[in-house]
């Protein structure tokens, strides 16, 4: 895959803006004031920069050092308040970002729905690659393999667009991200983590309303744990044991199960932070009680809690969604073996759709 090539302003660091600020001769401060600008207050355009002189605008556009925002370019509105972007990015290329009001469609979550100024809390579903290489059978961003890595000033700019587009006050109203778009996060960690900063010291996200799901990325994994800022860890599980994983997410095959527990297992979990496990339920595959029994065994000892997603169905996924019985029984094993377990709402599922249907049914 092409190296990340630095298309414009977003994405810098303040250390980066200092050296374009320094190249420019221009007094230090003005690498706040772009600072600033990029990132409370997700300024788009250079010219809106009232703070900078002119003459120092022209010389950034001249150089080509636009902001570059990514900007929405179709907006598809669900009943239930859920909105998916297709968000283009400065080289045409596209990926999905998707707009929640009123809780995550999880636990927390009581599954009203919310008029579009009427929202109290959000989340936003934020895309890491443009496609994703990890090839999980179940998974319609698959399909479309990998096309490139964003850098992190389009992991951003995902997000500002959209708080843009629904005036967020984030000192007022209450924003969770989750990398939970397409592409898998892990396979692009330097950036990942980079917008992660830029997001905690500019944007004004605390860490603790920010949570990244992996496939199972094992050495990225641990080096997420080393990290001194870092989002909540969701693992994508999907199966109770190796060989039903293997089937439905071949990566199993790089990084086996017991690879994946053992860095789940000790895994530095702060006070209070569970791991989240998600598991797709797929009608026959993987949803019997005697599965969710197993997966009782596999995750006992772990501080967790467990996601279970009815399968989202779409064309060319070879699998089924679970009758709503299925469903309610494997999490009644769960919870009465004392893992918290939740059922995410259809319009979780509107989010997991971000997982490549937006995309195609756009073209
Ligand atoms: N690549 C990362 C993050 C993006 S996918 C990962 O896999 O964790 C986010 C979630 O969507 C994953 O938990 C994945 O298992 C789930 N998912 C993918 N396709 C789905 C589908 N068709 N229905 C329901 N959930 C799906
Ligand atoms: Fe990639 Fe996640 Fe989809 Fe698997 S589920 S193909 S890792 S986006």
């Amino acid at each position: 895959m092409a190296e990340i090539e630095q298309t414009g302003l977003l994405g810098l660091d303040f250390q980066e803006l200092s050296g374009v600020v320094q190249k420019h001769g221009q007094p230090e401060y003005r690498a706040k004031q772009l600072f600033e600008a990029l990132y409370p207050q997700r300024i788009s355009s250079l010219d809106a920069i009232s703070t900078l002189p002119k003459q120092f605008r022209v010389a950034l556009q001249e150089e080509g050092l636009e902001i570059r925002r990514p900007v929405i370019e179709k907006t598809f509105r669900s009943t239930d308040g859920t909105i998916r972007y297709l968000v283009a990015m400065p080289d045409g290329e596209t990926v999905e970002t998707v707009w929640m009001p009123e809780g995550d469609g999880g636990e927390a979550g009581d599954g009203s729905s919310a008029d579009e100024s009427d929202w109290q809390r959000a989340t936003i579903c934020v895309s890491s690659q443009v496609g994703c290489a990890v090839n999980c059978q179940f998974c319609l961003t698959a399909a479309l393999g990998v096309k490139r890595n964003l850098s992190a000033g389009e992991i951003v700019g995902q997000i500002t667009a959209v708080l843009q587009e629904h005036s967020v006050d984030l000192e007022r109203q209450r924003v969770n991200i989750v990398f939970m778009g397409m592409g898998e996060p892990f396979l692009n960690y330097p950036q990942f983590m980079k917008a992660v900063r830029l997001l905690v010291e500019g944007v004004g996200f605390p860490e603790s309303r920010m949570t990244v799901s992996t496939s199972g990325i094992v050495p990225r994994i641990h080096d997420f744990g080393g990290e001194a800022v870092r989002p909540k860890l969701a693992i994508s599980l999907n199966a109770p044991n190796e060989e039903i994983r293997t089937s439905i997410m071949p990566i199993t095959r790089k990084w086996g199960l017991d690879l994946l527990m053992q860095a789940a297992r000790e895994f530095p979990l702060r006070n209070r932070e569970r791991i989240t496990f998600e598991y797709v339920l797929l009608d026959g595959v993987n949803d019997s009680a005697n599965h969710a029994r197993q997966l009782v065994e596999l995750v006992r000892g772990i501080r967790c809690k467990v996601n279970l997603i009815a399968l989202n169905p779409g064309p060319d996924i070879p699998f089924g969604t679970p009758a709503e019985s299925a469903v309610q029984t494997f999490q009644s094993v769960l919870v009465q073996a004392g893992i918290p377990a939740f059922v995410r709402r259809p319009r979780g599922r509107d989010i997991y759709a971000a997982c490549g249907q937006l995309k195609r049914t756009a073209g």
